[in-house]
């Protein structure tokens, strides 16, 4: 099958087109390289299946030439991590809201299934126990930046379902919750790459608040497989929202004393308040933990990597890294 994955040479992009480059697909990958990074794709490029197209998903001649070719779409291109959002709103919300708009255009005038990924921020500050898909979301006021990610994603999922319902566009809608790996980097806030970066240079961990909000992390290998699987799904995927998390939940503060023993480091932990972190007024979620009820009964997913699993391919990534 041919197969577009826009957002190709980030994080969870490239870990997604190695995946289907092994299972026999030929895969082109789109990115304006942002956040995505060459190196991340960079082992693929000897692969006579593997094709890196560096542009933008704003330009509509592209994408409209890339949808014809293609058989499906994973659209993955975004400006994610709360830091940058916080940092670049504007141009978060109109990579976020624009492109998708323009991928779904010309995905539906070559009538090419689309599976978009969204994210748990959508559910905002809604810590009422595992978050089934059709809970309420609870936001803050708009004026604060990092709520303008919610609802860009929200715009995104609404698009897609509109598109499903009006159109008959064939959409899926992934929410992904915490997903961590090798080649993540801390560079727009995302914690465990940061927390194992600080603490292989026995430099302070930086827990933001009080440490008492939780997560529960995904690996990279189980959010690609689940979207692989989705997609491959004849029925009862389409026209779906989708939840995919693991229900592992942890604190930061012990995240942070996890890090500081698997890497035997001597780094101590700092507390610095929400204001200094990211801005005054800055909100952030206690507790947010998926219910992963809906895709385990359509396609048997289970989360297969432990938080010390994650944490150990991290580690191992930066200190590979460090080595180079
Ligand atoms: N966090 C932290 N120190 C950091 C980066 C993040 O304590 O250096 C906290 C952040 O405030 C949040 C949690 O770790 O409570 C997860 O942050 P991340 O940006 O990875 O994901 P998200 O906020 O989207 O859950």
């Amino acid at each position: 099958m041919e197969i577009l994955v826009t957002g190709g040479a980030g994080f969870i992009g490239s870990h997604l087109c190695e995946k289907l480059l092994n299972a026999h697909h030929d895969v082109t990958a789109l990115d304006n390289l942002s956040t995505g990074k060459y190196a991340n794709v960079a082992h693929l490029k000897g692969d006579k299946k593997f094709n890196l197209v560096v542009g933008s998903i704003l330009d509509k001649k592209l994408i409209d030439k890339l949808c014809e070719k293609t058989d499906v779409i994973f659209h993955l291109a975004a400006a994610v991590g709360v830091e940058l959002i916080v940092k670049e709103p504007l141009e978060s919300l109109t990579t976020n809201i624009k492109g998708s708009e323009i991928v779904l255009d010309m995905a539906r005038r070559y009538n090419k299934k689309v599976l978009i990924t969204s994210t748990s921020e959508i559910y905002g500050k809604n810590t009422s126990g595992p978050l089934k898909e059709e809970d309420d979301r609870i936001l803050g006021s708009p004026l604060k930046s990092r709520w303008s990610y919610s609802t860009a994603k929200a715009v995104d999922e609404m698009l897609a379902y509109v598109y499903w319902k009006e159109k008959g566009l064939p959409t899926i809608i992934v929410r992904l919750f915490n997903t961590v790996g090798p080649r993540q980097t801390g560079s727009y806030g995302m914690v465990i790459p940061r927390f194992v970066a600080q603490a292989l240079k026995n430099e302070p961990l930086t827990v933001y608040g009080d440490g008492a909000q939780s997560r529960c992390f995904l690996h990279v290998q189980d959010a690609v497989g689940a979207l692989v699987k989705l997609m491959e799904r004849p029925q009862g995927a389409v026209g779906g929202v989708f939840n995919v998390g693991s229900q592992e939940e942890v604190t930061i503060k012990d995240l942070a004393e996890k890090i500081i023993q698997l890497t035997h480091s001597s780094s101590q932990i700092v507390y610095i308040p929400y204001d200094k972190a990211y801005e005054e007024g800055f909100e952030d979620m206690q507790r947010r933990v998926p219910d992963i009820g809906k895709i385990q009964r359509l396609i048997g997913y289970e989360p297969t990597v432990s938080l010390e699993g994650i944490l150990k391919s991290v580690i191992t990534y930066f200190k590979g890294r460090n080595s180079e």
